[in-house]
């Protein structure tokens, strides 16, 4: 008989899973549902992207083990990425890790950092995979309600501070999974000070750090004077790129988290393909202009999802980056029962907003991972329901 480590019995259910299950059961029946519940681009990579990796594929050098910690010509096409981009200068030496997806990051960081009985901070409503690295550690978690009342940011003086003696780690994300909001410069000011001042790591997953509507590009935690001295960013290609399903994504920043990353990477897997790491540092560097087209894509989707909601009397602010939208369901519905509901007689996936936390009750999240017929289509079908 196999017992599973108690590490294990701990990590929380995965929340994706039932939603996909129960999407997966419809579609056997329904070949009209529409899907607006996952985080998966819709659209392919960028072609040039993809006859790079078809090129570095027969490069027999790639065909051996890669260097621990990744080839010094990605770190370097990184730290050129955050020069171009955010005009901070970052040391591809020390100040950068390689990643198979930032998720592999994003849980093996609490396991860097955190001993069983610390306390780690995460946003309420938040991406689950924080939880998952926090729990592996044996460690507490403490949540910050992520309010619209304060633009989703969250309200560091309410924190007590027997909580800020504990903490030693803390999880930002901006632009946000799911509410949509951005940082500023303010947010992050704050976020070093209370950092310096309890001796609390953070990082900052910046998955959606390419994509900020109204011309506003989102701002990098780096930005911020201080920043490395207390924290990471995590940055991945999946959605910059659309390159989800290439598992590639980076640590940037503090050095000491940046070694400690290494060196528990080193241990599950002697760093990913260098062919992979070749066309990664080639998307980075290359012609940008996919990612611009990518954003008014995004833009333009969700100004259509924005527009014909307020048409069947669902209003909510357009989010100002990332490419979900935060919806409030309906009085007299959880979001479960509300996100049921559009699944069975609309035919319409969205995720409930209680699978990001307790802040997340009364809320659904919907994606803009689909055309803007779609969109209309499932608002459509959702406004014959009448529940507005
Ligand atoms: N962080 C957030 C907020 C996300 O939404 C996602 C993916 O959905 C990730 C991290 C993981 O990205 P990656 O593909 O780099 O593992």
């Amino acid at each position: 008989n196999i017992t599973k480590s108690e590490a294990l019995n701990r990590l929380p259910k995965q929340f994706f899973a039932e939603l996909v299950r129960k999407a997966t059961e419809l579609k056997q029946t329904h070949d009209d549902v529409i899907n607006l519940g996952q985080g998966n681009p819709d659209q392919p990579t960028p072609e040039h992207i993809v006859e790079k990796l078809k090129e570095a594929s027969s490069n027999p050098l790639y065909h051996k083990y890669p260097p621990f910690s990744g080839y010094d010509f990605l770190k370097e096409a990184v730290a050129e990425y955050y020069w171009r981009e955010f005009q901070v200068k970052i040391d591809p030496k020390t100040e950068v890790a390689v990643l198979s997806g930032t998720k592999t990051g994003l849980v093996e960081i609490s396991q860097c950092l955190l001993n069983s009985g610390d306390t780690a901070m995460v946003p309420d409503p938040g991406y689950p995979d924080y939880w998952s690295g926090i729990a592996l550690a044996d460690a507490k978690m403490y949540t910050m309600p992520l309010v619209e009342e304060h633009g989703f940011h969250p309200q560091y003086q309410d924190i007590p501070d027997e909580t800020l003696e504990q903490a030693k780690l803390m999880f930002l994300n901006y632009p946000n999974n799911p509410t949509g909001a951005t940082a500023d410069v303010e947010l992050f000011t704050k976020t070093i000070a209370l950092a310096k001042k309890h001796e609390i790591a953070v990082v900052h997953d910046f998955a959606y750090g390419a994509i900020g509507f109204d011309a506003q590009s989102p701002i990098s935690f780096l930005e911020t004077p201080g920043a490395k001295d207390v924290g990471i960013e995590m940055m991945t290609l999946s959605k910059t790129y659309n390159m989800a399903g290439w598992r590639i994504g980076f640590a940037v920043g503090n050095s000491q988290m940046i070694e400690a990353i290494n060196l528990i990477q080193d241990h599950y897997y002697c760093s990913i393909f260098g062919g992979l790491q070749e066309a990664a540092a080639y998307a980075l560097t290359a012609d940008q202009s996919s990612v611009k087209e990518l954003v008014a894509t995004y833009e333009s989707r969700r100004n259509v999802l924005i527009e014909e909601a307020a048409k069947i009397g669902w209003k909510v602010d357009a989010p100002a980056g990332s490419f979900f939208a935060w919806f409030p369901v309906p009085e007299g519905f959880t979001s479960e029962a509300f996100a049921d509901q559009l699944l069975y007689e609309a035919r319409v996936v969205v995720a409930p907003g209680n699978g990001f936390g307790e802040y997340g009750e009364g809320f659904v999240r919907l994606g803009l991972l689909c055309s803007e017929e779609e969109l209309k289509e499932a608002i459509q079908r959702i406004g014959r329901l009448k529940l507005f």
